[in-house]
């Protein structure tokens, strides 16, 4: 068995023909994780024995002839999504011991199709970063070169599927973490419309940005394990309707590019790049115009004050009392201080300290509502633009993945954001594709490739990202 060569559409085939079994299939990427885990730390705990188990029990229903799409296989769940009487921390030390009581809304689902999860996965603390350099366990390493970060804050999950440790992953995207990392590690990552799977059970960073969502090796495997957790869940507000989805897609291949947005800190190869993709797309039979959208160029800035804003709430619950991590004192206000003090990390603490400022009755005008307003611009320039093209498309990083501890400033790793959370801020689905590399340091470095849809537009996201798998270079 060449687990390089498997994807989940190739591994169900064989799976169901009776080529090998899901325990065989289970241990080959046990094995794997044995051989390489050490070095990569793509995860933070193995589930071997329950993995053989769920493989055990999915043979029987491959034998039955009932077997759903994921049926017996291998999966990687990153570390914020809730497996009941399961450890999960969200790479923070304030979690570190805490054992979840019920399934996500995502774990149900995959559970139901008999999928076989392989364990947790690594992350930046809570969501925050761009190269999971932010867990309190440790990085990651990139599988391309392993003194360079994997991107983050998926870096566990992505990293893991391109290194052969699992055929495709559960991860979560705030403002790229799905894919970013997918550009770094060579895989593809997939950011669903926002509303379109269910946040019941994924520990919420900044909850009117966050979306579970996909790694795979193709666009097929992605959006195999979307349709898999995707739908409406009553346990979730922001839930939408199964119908608001259309089924199939009328594509009629115009992608914009946002030219002048491209502009600065692109680096040269990157963009050289991104423009030969463009080039094989439109061989392809895809017309590429120009669209303007001139609110995106404040999506940093709004980014970092709504992410923060909504990480200082959501992050008050860990206390000291109610979850995780307690430090015994003698009143309860120096259990809340030793516990947050000791339990988060220095990013962690910088979000809620930014956050708690733009929320303060003093500076809510001038921050946060300001920063509401301007992403209804931005909202609205996606709308506009979604009027006449398909889809839009840009680079999804500016960079090829930096050097582990190379970016000591936060302000750089912030900007290296900046093709990504705009469309966090829109709530529009966007897929990152693999697309040829640049080269560091004598070693080929992945390049991603990304595609931006109208909301609940996923049918012709996919179809335009397959187009781009099979023209990119
Ligand atoms: N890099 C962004 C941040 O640090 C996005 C992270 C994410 O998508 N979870 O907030």
């Amino acid at each position: 068995m060449d687990l390089s060569k498997l994807t989940i559409a190739s591994a169900r085939k064989a799976l169901d023909a009776k080529e090998f079994t899901a325990r065989e299939l289970t241990e080959a990427y046990l094995d794997e994780i044995n051989k390489k885990n050490g070095e990569l730390q793509a995860y933070l705990e193995v589930w071997s024995e329950s993995a053989r188990e769920e493989a055990k029990k999915a043979d029987e229903r491959i034998a039955r002839g009932e077997s759903a799409p994921l049926t017996g296989i291998p999966l990687a769940i990153k570390d914020n999504m809730l497996v009941v009487d399961r450890r999960i921390t969200a790479a923070s030390k304030i979690l570190e011991n805490y054992i979840a009581s019920y399934d996500a809304s995502v774990i149900k689902k995959l559970k139901e199709q008999n999928a076989v999860l392989l364990g947790r996965t690594n992350m930046d603390e809570f969501a925050l970063g761009s190269s999971t350099e932010n867990s309190a366990f440790g990085p990651t390493k990139n599988p391309h070169d392993i003194s360079r970060v994997p991107g983050g804050t998926s870096g566990g999950s992505t990293a893991a599927v391109a290194a052969n440790l699992a055929l495709g992953a559960l991860g979560s995207d705030t403002g790229g973490s799905l894919r970013q990392p997918a550009a770094f590690c060579g895989t593809v990552g997939f950011k669903p419309t926002y509303g379109a799977v269910s946040r019941y059970g994924l520990i919420a960073a900044a909850s009117s940005l966050d979306q579970i969502g996909t790694v795979g090796k193709t666009v097929e495997d992605a959006q195999i394990i979307f349709d898999a957790i995707r739908g409406h869940d009553e346990n979730d507000s922001t839930s939408l309707p199964d119908s608001a989805f259309t089924k199939t897609a009328s594509v009629k291949k115009v992608v914009g590019v946002p030219r002048a947005f491209l502009k600065e800190g692109v680096e040269a190869d990157m963009l050289e790049n991104f423009e030969q993709t463009l080039k094989s797309l439109k061989a392809a039979g895809y017309s590429i115009v120009d669209v303007d959208l001139p609110a995106l160029e404040y999506s940093l800035a709004v980014y970092y004050i709504i992410n923060p804003a909504e990480v200082s709430t959501n992050l008050a619950r860990f206390d000291g009392i109610r979850y995780g991590l307690s430090v015994p004192a003698d009143t309860i206000g120096e259990t809340y201080e030793r516990s947050r003090g000791i339990g988060f990390g220095p990013e962690t603490r910088r979000r809620m300290l930014v956050g708690t400022f733009v929320l303060s009755s003093g500076y809510a005008d001038a921050y946060y509502r300001k920063a509401r307003d301007v992403r209804e611009l931005i909202r609205a320039d996606f709308a506009k633009a979604f009027e006449s093209v398909d889809a839009i498309a840009m680079p999804t990083s500016p960079t090829a993945p930096w050097k582990i501890g190379g970016k000591a400033d936060p302000l750089s790793v912030y900007a290296a954001d900046i093709f990504t959370v705009p469309i966090n801020l829109a709530g529009v689905p966007a897929i990152s594709i693999p697309s040829g590399s640049v080269e560091r340091d004598g070693k080929k470095l992945p390049v991603g490739f990304q595609i931006i849809a109208p909301h609940r537009g996923e049918a012709g996201l996919f179809a335009i990202a397959k187009d781009v798998e099979k023209s990119a270079v």
